[in-house]
């Protein structure tokens, strides 16, 4: 059984593609209020622990459990409804629709939305609209979206479509949010600007595990690093502790 405040618990997660183990018997725990990093170099099999966490692949073997259930061969969707979202290295933004736009879509499709619709019912869909106007304003300003309300994401710099991104992400109030290398491609105001909402974020009381290249990111944001190299978990720790691990130097110079 899961222990006290945790949120995230894998183990012997064994993730196999053919011939090749991308995951092999991966173990750890992330705690509930927790900013967890996952680095290592490339190959090593991050993003699958993220396809394999947020329901895309069906692991190989091994148990993960999400707030203490079992979620190893639930569908996406399942586990969103759960409380979990993600982001994806690759911006997945439309062409057709503006900033504010991709906000109301995003919350047209979180269950507090049915949940406004059902209970205003039989005034209905008019009453829901208004207050899916105003949690849409809301998010743009948390996130310092509105003065780009009604822009194209991609007609904006590349800080603010990654910023789009997270608050679409954020509209369900997930309770855990899974990063996958939010910094790449971002200036160094970018970052720092990253680095504070996603700290924000983490004080609104959703759990934050991310994907980073930029160790000064890592160092700063993350109370918790996970190395991984080769499908394995290599060391796990504290920052500072991580970085000076004779393992994980070795990993990231031996390539
Ligand atoms: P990272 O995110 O650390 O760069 P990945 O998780 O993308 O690493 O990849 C880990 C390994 O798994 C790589 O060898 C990659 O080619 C392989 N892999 C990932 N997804 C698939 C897939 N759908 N089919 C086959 N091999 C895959």
């Amino acid at each position: 059984s899961a222990g006290e405040g945790v949120l995230l618990d894998l183990d012997g997660v064994t993730m196999r593609f053919k011939g090749l183990t991308a995951l092999d018997q991966v173990s750890l725990t992330v705690h509930e209020g927790e900013i967890r990093g996952i680095v290592g170099p490339n190959g090593s099999g991050k993003t699958t622990l993220f396809n394999v966490i947020s329901g895309l692949y069906h692991a190989s073997g091994g148990t993960v459990r999400f707030g203490g259930t079992r979620i190893v061969g639930m569908r996406p969707n399942r586990l969103a409804h759960l409380g979990m979202a993600r982001t994806f290295q690759n911006l997945r933004l439309f062409r057709n629709l503006t900033v504010r736009e991709h906000l109301l879509t995003a919350l047209d499709r979180t269950p507090t939305r049915w949940a406004w619709r059902y209970v205003l019912w039989p005034f209905g869909v008019q009453h829901g609209e208004k207050f899916l106007r105003a949690e849409a304003e809301q998010l743009l300003d948390r996130f310092g979206l509105a003065p780009f309300a009604d822009a194209i994401p991609y007609s904006l710099p590349y800080g603010i479509q990654r910023r789009v991104e997270l608050a679409r992400a954020m509209s369900a109030h997930p309770r855990l949010l899974l990063l996958d290398e939010p910094a790449a491609g971002l200036n160094g105001a970018e970052k720092a600007q990253l680095a504070e909402i996603v700290g924000s974020i983490r004080d609104s009381g959703t759990t934050v595990v991310i994907i980073e290249h930029d160790m000064s990111l890592v160092m700063s944001l993350c109370g918790r690093v996970t190395v991984l190299a080769a499908g394995q978990v290599i060391a796990d720790g504290l920052p500072t502790e991580v970085a000076a691990n004779p393992q994980v130097i070795e990993a990231y110079l031996g390539r």
